[in-house]
């Protein structure tokens, strides 16, 4: 296990929803796409915090120590020991009607609001898989979304019977063979139109 602030990043994955280059541990990304895309259905758009400076998705030991400077304790947590270092925790954009549903739904999907005064900090503590019904059945369809200049700005999606998106993964060895490619704006955008929850 790598040390906290120092994980290899090769093996973080695109949280869903945010902006590129906000990544998780793959566990905690793929409880969130799940969440995410819940909450989509209940009209509710979660998002990473966007970066200020201050990771709000997986932070390296560098940019907590650049949190604690700033902030100091206990805004910010001691360099080596922020759960963001891990990459399992997510400051989530929030708004009243956000956080109501995050309190009421949060934990079914592992996470916690285990931070004093933070209730944009979600952090996972538990290891809940998506149930089977939520990546299979219905009309599948697998897509991968390929950004300008060959970066990956999304994913490998799963869409369900009812137009709802849940991104996979993104990590491309993980993509399997023969699934169909979006990689011009204009079937990025269809794509969006058609689907929910991305
Ligand atoms: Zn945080």
């Amino acid at each position: 296990m790598a040390a906290n602030g120092e994980l290899d990043v090769s093996t973080l994955v695109q949280a869903a929803g945010g902006a590129p280059g906000q990544k998780l541990e793959a566990q905690t990304a793929k409880q969130w796409a799940w969440m995410r895309s819940d909450a989509a259905k209940a009209g509710v758009n979660l998002a990473p915090e966007p970066d200020d400076g201050i990771a709000s998705c997986y932070r390296d030991l560098a940019n907590q120590q650049y949190a604690y400077n700033k902030l100091g304790y206990p805004a910010a947590a001691m360099p080596g020991t922020s759960n963001h270092g891990l990459g399992t925790a997510i400051d989530i954009a929030l708004t009243s009607s956000i956080t109501y549903w995050l309190q009421a739904n949060a934990k079914k999907y592992g996470f916690v609001f285990d931070v004093a005064n933070e209730p944009w900090h979600a952090h996972r503590t538990a290891t809940i898989n998506p149930p089977a019904s939520s990546t299979t059945g219905g009309n599948q369809m697998l897509v991968i979304i390929k950004g300008k200049a060959n970066s990956w700005t999304g994913g490998l999606f799963f869409v369900d019977k009812n137009d709802h998106a849940t991104l996979l993964t993104t990590n491309s060895k993980e993509y399997p063979a023969n699934v169909p490619q979006l990689s011009t704006d204009e079937q990025i955008t269809n794509f969006r139109k058609v689907v929910s929850g991305i």
